[in-house]
């Protein structure tokens, strides 16, 4: 049997009791891990965050906090190549493995370098000039923004084990906020794994970092209002805990990230041999083949013009055709496996929603080709792209295939795009894929409401563009509405947001000695 998966908690790694949820590798099938968090007190955990952690940060000076987050980004980097190894058997090719672990890194690397340069050389930050509230000026206010005394809770999703796990640490810890990481199971193997590379730095005060693989039975009703739940996964995780009394009645901080119907609109003016034409269809394939498509900014929608949709279908089909799936590092391979063979039946019950509204342009759920695997064992599907001609029916605008599936849907003119997109109740990202300005602010200007990040691509941007699916930690990462109403990163804007901010009223004077 394979052993239970370890816990650091309250200063010690730690096992969870009983058999646990048995994991398999998503390529061969072989149990690769346990999980149980039996047994942990989850009273203890919070104690050890509120009473070590907390004051242990709180004694630092931002600047202090961002040599440790630098310390710890720098062992994950440093040692990719153990969390590659691990990666792997959660299905990630590579590439994969390089947007969740070197961008987890490289984000963290991007904080600590933000609050080196954007936060004062103390513990406290003080906003704004003196703003006067009396006639004579001998009154007024500014604001201050200060640690609160409590813990940051997060909970992630499988997708991203490093880069979810860092993106969140990262501007807690320089917020003085100590972090108490629940992974999700499937891939709670590789979040422990870069969490003990993280902790074995010492450069983390003791408490700041803790990880409970596992379910945390408990631990909310410990969390009130000096606390901060950070979510990411699915929309119905999302109502649950948010309907937890922490965050009804105690008003802990909470923030969701869920999943999306993210889209990409090709503009009127991109014909086949435009480069914007090459751009969206490069970007669509990127988008369902990375990660499997198990990425919550991958392009789900493709909205193009309707005279262009037998020619973005033979294009992006001809792609698809290319793209060997199978095991990870096996030559040919560019797509790996789905997160486990649970999940990949509920991509494709969901792809056969969709398809049930159009045809199949690519791919076929019974069956698919796998390199260097066994495609019984392992958990492989194709590529599959849908056509639905008739883009206001509803599947493709509500079914979310968490997985390499895209809906390929026609646009009459500007606002019949912006309505479409709009459909997706609120997104994390879209795109516009057009060289035409008019379009392009039309549908920004639109379709921003329901968007967290859009991107807009042309021939000009394309040379440095990150592309369509990465957050950037300089900007908001998060969607309204259906995409869990939430915001992280967006530079030091997260930082902030885990700190309290009190408008303070006095004379000049006073208000000036605040910083
Ligand atoms: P999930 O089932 O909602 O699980 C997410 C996390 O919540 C896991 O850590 C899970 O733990 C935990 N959880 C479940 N029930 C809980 C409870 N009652 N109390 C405390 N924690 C609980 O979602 P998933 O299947 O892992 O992720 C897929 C979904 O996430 C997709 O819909 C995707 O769109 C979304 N997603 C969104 C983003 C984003 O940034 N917006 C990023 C990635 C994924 P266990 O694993 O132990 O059950």
């Amino acid at each position: 049997m394979s052993e239970i998966l370890e816990s650091y908690v309250a200063g010690t790694w730690t096992k969870g009791a009983g058999t646990g949820r048995e994991v398999l590798d998503a390529v061969t099938g072989e149990p690769v891990t346990r999980v149980s968090s039996e047994g942990i007190d989850m009273g203890e955990v919070v104690r050890h965050a509120r009473e070590v952690g907390g004051p242990a940060l709180r004694a630092l000076t931002f600047p202090e906090r961002a040599a440790a987050l630098k310390a710890a980004a720098g062992a994950v980097q440093e040692r990719k190549d153990e969390l590659y190894a691990l990666s792997a058997r959660a299905g990630a090719t590579a590439r994969d493995s390089g947007v969740d672990i070197d961008g987890g890194a490289g984000t963290a690397f991007v904080y600590s370098s933000l609050g080196r340069k954007g936060l004062p050389d103390g513990k406290v930050v003080v906003e704004d000039d003196f703003i006067q509230l009396g006639k004579e000026g001998v009154f007024g206010g500014r604001h201050v923004l200060t640690t609160p005394h409590g813990v940051a809770l997060q909970i992630n999703a499988f997708n991203f084990p490093v880069w979810g796990m860092m993106e969140k640490l990262a501007p807690a810890l320089l917020a003085g906020v100590p972090t108490i990481v629940k992974p999700a199971t499937p891939t709670a193997y590789i979040a422990v794994a870069a969490a003990r590379i993280m902790l074995e730095t010492g450069a983390l005060p003791e408490g700041s970092l803790q990880v409970v693989a596992g379910s945390i039975p408990g631990l909310l009703d410990q969390l009130g209002g000096q606390d901060h739940i950070g979510f990411t996964g699915s929309a119905d995780t999302a109502a649950t805990l948010r309907g937890h009394e922490a965050v009804t009645r105690r008003s802990a901080h909470f923030n969701a990230e869920a999943d999306s119907l993210n889209a990409s609109v090709l503009g009127p003016d991109a014909a086949p041999g435009e480069p914007e034409f090459d751009l969206f269809v490069k970007g669509l394939v990127t988008e369902m083949t990375t990660k499997a498509g198990q990425k919550c900014t991958a392009i789900r929608r493709a909205l193009v013009p309707q005279d262009r949709m037998d020619d973005v279908a033979q294009a992006v089909e001809a792609k698809l055709a290319g793209i060997g799936v199978g095991a990870p590092g096996a030559d040919g391979v560019r797509m790996g496996a789905l997160v486990g063979t649970e999940q990949r039946d509920d991509v494709r019950a969901a792809a056969a929603r969709i398809a049930a509204a159009g045809t199949v342009v690519h791919g076929d759920l019974e069956k698919v080709e796998v390199i260097g695997a066994d495609a019984d064992r392992g958990a492989f599907m194709s590529p599959y792209l849908v056509r639905v001609d008739d883009a206001d029916r509803g599947e493709p605008h509500s079914v979310e295939a968490f997985g390499p599936v895209s809906t390929l849907m026609p646009y009459r003119d500007v606002d019949h795009a912006v309505d479409l997109l709009a459909r997706g109740e609120g997104s994390l990202a879209g795109s516009v894929v057009s060289n035409d300005r008019d379009f392009v602010t039309g549908v920004v200007a639109g379709a921003a409401p329901y968007h967290g990040r859009i991107l807009v691509l042309d021939r000009e941007s394309a040379p440095e563009s990150t592309g369509h699916g990465i957050p950037m930690p300089q900007l908001v990462h998060g969607g309204p509405g259906r995409a869990g109403g939430g915001q992280e990163e967006g530079g030091l804007r997260a930082v902030h947001a885990h700190l309290q901010r009190t408008a303070v009223q006095g004379s000049p004077a006073v208000l000036d000695s605040l910083g």
